[in-house]
């Protein structure tokens, strides 16, 4: 006798579960996208225990007739395909009759849906079987109920991460379901708690505030453009609202979201000396396309597509967001900068009235900014205003060197001593001979000739300070006049709000201040002059990135951060008596040999180096 046994219908969607339903967040992405196929305006979403114990969608959509309720929970059972003509052009998010059979088999389901005629259906499923069924009340919609996930496969719960990285992956998806989808109203709450909420108006802005912040929002532009094949809409960030992570783009083809890898590329080609290497662009851009173009059916969780005329679409994407950016570069930002920003502003101006004349110009929003561009047309003026701009700037460098230097050599007068004490010298007494190139430090003894790189330098007893101040976290705070606030996904809160602990231990004192926002009222008084919302912003971006925090590496993360910031750079002018303060704050770190980075301070020439070279000694 044969061995081979056909599997019965429960085994079956028990295996196909282990493909469908991975975890809660795939349930979640099952079940909402069969009501947006179900043309829902209205999806909302409860979960609890990171979906483990609860996940409710209820949408207002067309509602399953009676007889087709039992049907839904068959393999293969489905109301979106009927041919093999079908398959090779979906219009719908499913299609493969999977998702009920696969979640039933591995929970227990409760279905409630009616198409608004006549009397609803009420079913109770468990283990895959029907228990219950009758009849309910009329209102149309669908309001399926998932219980115990995973209830009857432990070794599948064994892979059931925290409850907090459940929930991060399902507000992850919510977020990109409702923005792939503005026309639908979206609301996710999590025990109780109201995590998104869109208002299904159409505006794709709005749902961009509701899921990164109003003021990524505020900067973000649009994009729009067609080819014989594609259309595509959305927005991109401006360069100066970066990430560090690929993470926030997201790209959906028909209302899809797709992880498309030559796209993603495509977008971050666009941005190509625009962003710092190791940065990305935050972008929500939607494709549309006749269905035969692209085949979704390559992939269990549809995540990945296969694009027919794949290359058209890259050339397209990457044209049109280079095109947007470079638009962009018109128009200046009239807010508060750093000196060094706004030159750069003004070269870019004055480059582009060049290129561009009357109809950049006209392009600025207010009337200042034209005046300026007047005077930039004329040549003389232009060369004036680079000349008085060069001097603010150069002054006001000096001003935060000579604060930082007092910061630190006020700071170091401990380690001074301590250093004295233990009477070896790492670094013998220096004179100052004067600066190269507006970035090497000059300097000589009996010992020969020294020269020291500032910038890396300055970053070295920068650090050693802040290192320092930064292990020791008391409340000698300056208190903000306004305070900072910041926001973020609501993955992103949830993870801060979970280590509010840990960033406090470095001198981020945040507080939570409504959805997805914190808001920092004070900070150490010894947090980088000029630099304090810069470094709260980049300690946290940081600490998201690894999404793990270990106090010590933090520490010693947030203090090579800060020692970067403001720390004088290359092409700087700096006076003697500059270069001796500096010199002497070197002289008293710790390890005066490599900057935080590993890079070298001092080269040193040595005297009879200098002899042998000049054959004055053999
Ligand atoms: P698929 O979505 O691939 O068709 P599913 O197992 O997800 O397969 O769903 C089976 C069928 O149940 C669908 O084809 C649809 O007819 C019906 N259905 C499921 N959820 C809903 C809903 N929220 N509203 C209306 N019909 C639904
Ligand atoms: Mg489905």
């Amino acid at each position: 006798m044969g061995r081979i046994i056909q599997l019965d219908e429960h085994l079956s969607n028990k295996i196909a579960a282990g493909e469908v339903v991975e975890r809660p967040a795939s349930v979640v992405k099952e079940l909402v996208e069969n009501s947006i196929d179900a043309n829902a305006s209205r999806i909302e979403i409860e979960v609890e225990e990171g979906g483990l114990s609860l996940i409710r969608v209820l949408d207002n959509g067309d509602g399953i007739e009676s007889d087709d309720c039992v049907l839904a929970f068959n393999r293969h059972a489905t109301s979106k395909i009927k041919s093999e003509q079908d398959l090779i052009q979906i219009r719908t998010m499913g299609f493969r009759g999977e998702a009920l059979p696969s979640i039933s088999s591995v929970s227990q389901v409760e279905l409630k849906s009616s198409t608004g005629n006549g009397p609803g259906t009420y079913l109770f499923i468990e283990n895959g079987k029907i228990r219950k069924q009758q009849q309910t009340n009329s209102r149309k919609g669908t309001d399926l109920t998932v219980r115990n996930l995973f209830y009857n496969t432990p070794a599948r719960l064994k892979h059931v991460k925290t409850i907090q990285t459940e929930l991060g992956t399902i507000t992850d998806l919510v977020n990109r379901l409702a923005l792939a989808n503005p026309n639908v109203s979206f609301r996710l709450k999590h025990n109780g708690k109201e995590l998104l909420q869109t208002s299904g108006n159409g505006n794709l802005l709005q749902i961009i505030a509701s899921v990164y912040g109003i003021q990524t929002a505020k900067n973000m532009i649009s994009v729009s453009c067609t080819s014989l094949d594609y259309e595509v809409t959305g927005y991109v960030a401006k360069p100066e609202l970066n990430r560090a992570s690929r993470q926030y783009i997201s790209l959906f083809m028909n209302g899809r979201y797709i992880k498309n890898f030559a796209l993603s590329k495509a977008i971050q080609n666009a941005y190509h000396t625009f962003l710092p290497i190791g940065r990305f662009p935050i972008a929500v851009l939607s494709v549309k396309m006749d269905p035969t173009i692209i085949d979704v059916n390559v992939h269990p969780s549809k995540h990945e597509a296969r694009l027919s005329k794949e290359a058209e679409l890259v050339q397209l994407v990457e044209n049109e967001v280079r095109k947007t950016l470079k638009a962009e570069q018109l128009i200046p930002e009239v807010n508060f900068q750093k000196k060094e920003q706004k030159q750069k502003d003004i070269d870019v101006q004055s480059a582009i009235s060049f290129q561009y004349g009357q109809k950049a110009k006209e392009s600025f929003p207010d009337d200042k900014t034209k005046t300026l561009f007047d005077k930039r047309e004329a040549s003389p003026v232009v060369a004036e205003t680079i000349n008085q701009n060069e001097s603010v700037h150069i002054k006001e460098m000096m001003d935060i060197f000579l604060e930082d230097r007092n910061q630190s050599s006020s700071a170091t007068e401990e380690e001074m001593k301590h250093i004295e004490e233990k009477s070896t010298e790492k670094i013998p007494v220096l004179y100052p001979i004067g600066q190269m190139h507006g970035t090497y430090i000059l300097a000589q003894n009996e010992n020969g000739l020294y020269m020291i790189d500032q910038h890396a330098a300055q970053e070295r007893i920068k650090y050693e300070y802040f290192k320092k101040k930064v292990g020791e976290v008391e409340r000698e705070v300056q208190l903000l006049t306004v305070p900072y606030t910041f926001e973020y996904t609501t993955q992103e809160a949830l993870f801060i709000q979970e280590n509010l602990d840990f960033f406090s231990k470095v001198g981020l004192f945040l507080e939570p201040f409504g959805q997805n926002t914190f808001i920092v009222r004070e900070h150490p008084q010894w947090f980088p002059n000029g630099y304090e919302k810069e470094t709260i912003t980049d300690i946290i971006q940081q600490v998201l990135e690894q999404k793990k925090i270990d106090i010590e590496k933090l520490r010693e993360e947030a203090a090579i951060m800060m020692s970067c910031k403001g720390s004088i750079k290359a092409n700087h002018h700096l006076r003697n008596d500059e270069i001796f303060a500096l010199l002497e704050s070197l002289r008293s770190s710790e390890d005066p040999y490599t900057c935080p980075h590993g890079r070298p301070i001092t080269i040193h020439l040595s005297t009879y180096e200098l002899e042998k070279m000049f054959k004055r000694v053999m």
